[in-house]
């Protein structure tokens, strides 16, 4: 078994089976995917529209592909066909987007709303409040070829348990607050947990865990 396979073993080991587990792959070669792939993995999670696209190219077609990164909205034709989650959608704008590249396809495509949690100013995201008003509004339901299915967060990049721990759990409370008022039956995920933290998120709520150098090993350059 490759070190690959055995990483992923682990995890899912400390994974609860209800959890769902993005193997995050961005700046991996083909070949390491398909050892996960080999391994019996099924999703996978890259940030940059073109590198998905073309691992997509070239690998199995029951993969589920989810984009994680920062989206550009003029590059969301390139994926539109078939990304099955797009977890990072912080702009209304965005997500008009989405709707209109969906639409071309005769699909509706699934997306999660990027909700600021991390204390630092650099993360991107939705504010707790915008996420409210944005509920109240007529406007999500106008768009026929998104659905909103849950939360997506990252957490500051901190060692700081009990930071960590506020952070998750701040989106936890918005989920189900968003999840009682809405009446929105769709709202089913919430995407938190890296590497690092993930045991941590799981604890606090997380339904969907993003972990990449743990299975694949460290990456060359930061991302
Ligand atoms: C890279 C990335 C991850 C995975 O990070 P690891 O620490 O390698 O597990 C998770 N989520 C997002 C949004 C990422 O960009």
């Amino acid at each position: 078994m490759s070190t690959i396979q055995q990483n992923l073993l682990n995890i899912q080991k400390n994974i609860p089976n209800h959890i769902t587990l993005v193997a995050v792959s961005k700046t991996k070669p083909v070949a390491d995917l398909q050892e996960a792939y080999n391994a019996g993995q099924r999703i996978f999670g890259e940030n940059k529209i073109q590198e998905m696209v073309d691992k997509h190219e070239v690998l199995p077609k029951d993969i589920e592909w989810h984009m994680i990164g920062h989206l550009q909205s003029n590059k969301v034709k390139y994926m539109a066909s078939f990304v099955s989650l797009i977890h990072g959608v912080d702009k209304l704008k965005t997500l008009k987007e989405i709707n209109k590249q969906a639409n071309k396809h005769n699909r509706v495509i699934n997306c999660l709303l990027q909700v600021k949690i991390a204390k630092e100013d650099t993360k991107f995201g939705f504010s707790f409040d915008e996420i409210k008003a944005l509920f109240l509004s007529e406007e999500l339901s106008e768009l026929q070829n998104i659905k909103i299915i849950g939360f997506m967060g990252m957490a500051t990049f901190t060692e700081n348990q009990q930071q960590l721990q506020e952070e998750f759990s701040s989106l936890k409370s918005l989920f189900d607050e968003i999840k009682a008022k809405s009446k929105n039956h769709s709202l089913t995920v919430l995407s938190m947990g890296m590497s690092g933290d993930y045991k941590l998120a799981i604890e606090n709520g997380s339904t969907m865990v993003r972990v990449g150098s743990s299975i694949f090993g460290n990456r060359n350059y930061n991302l």
